[in-house]
């Protein structure tokens, strides 16, 4: 059962960090909720620091655990492939997950997967933050309910949004916390350039649905949304 508190991630992100490396380094010692105990290791975004396109799952699965990736699984598998066809560069992602560590039970020697409670997305959500700030992406794609909570609060459905292209961070549940982003080395600050996010469906979704064809023809859809919105996007400087 899982515990009803958390201390939280904020406590062990270092606030002079500069880079998604350093964060990645500091994350592996995070305590921040006691999912970190039966986990084999904190699984943190991966992607360039100037990628343009940030896609927020909710949390590592089985493959990503034992081998500390995201999206490495058969979920991420049918991610690149959608990405692919929706015109995304790959090149230009960052992929990560709201919960950086594997939640799941023990049937017998299967680790069965359990949707993190609010506690966990609550405890772990500095991390997003603080990737954000780092990443400063031109569009957002949030997968899935989990991650949906984890930015846009809990009221909101992703059944009956997704493929709409909203305002960030203005649609973020706390928008003060995506709004300042470090624009130097000196901790100077300035206003993070608006930008737009879009919600979808996880692609483990499309891997459970009854009609799977159909499921990944929406998730195709809606990353095409993206697609268009980010080429419409003037590319930011660096
Ligand atoms: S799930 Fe997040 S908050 Fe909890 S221990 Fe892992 S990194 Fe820290």
């Amino acid at each position: 059962m899982a515990e009803q508190t958390a201390p939280g991630a904020q406590r062990f992100i270092p606030p002079d960090a500069e880079t998604i490396d350093e964060l990645r380094a500091a994350a592996g010692g995070c305590r921040g909720c006691e999912l970190y105990r039966d986990a084999s290791q904190t699984v943190f975004g991966r992607g360039d620091e100037s990628a343009r396109v940030v896609l927020v799952g909710e949390q590592p699965g089985d493959m990503e655990d034992q081998k500390g990736l995201p999206f490495v699984g058969p979920a991420g598998r049918l991610l690149r492939r959608a990405v692919d066809d929706a015109k995304l560069d790959p090149t230009q992602l960052y992929l990560t997950n709201a919960v950086k560590h594997f939640r799941f039970e023990l049937r017998g020697k299967r680790r069965i997967h359990q949707t993190p409670d609010q506690v966990h997305i609550t405890a772990c959500r500095p991390w997003l933050v603080a990737e954000f700030a780092r990443l400063r992406p031109d569009v957002v794609v949030v997968l899935g309910a989990t991650a949906a909570k984890a930015l846009l609060g809990p009221s909101f459905r992703v059944t009956r949004q997704r493929g709409e292209l909203l305002p960030w961070p203005e649609s973020a549940q706390h928008p003060e916390d995506f709004r300042r982003v470090p624009v130097d080395n000196a901790g100077e600050v300035a206003d993070a350039p608006p930008t737009r996010l879009l919600a979808t469906i996880h692609p483990s979704a499309v891997l459970r649905a009854d009609d799977q064809d159909k499921a990944y023809e929406g998730l195709v859809a809606d990353l095409t949304v993206a697609a268009r919105a980010l080429a419409g996007q003037r590319r930011r400087s660096p």
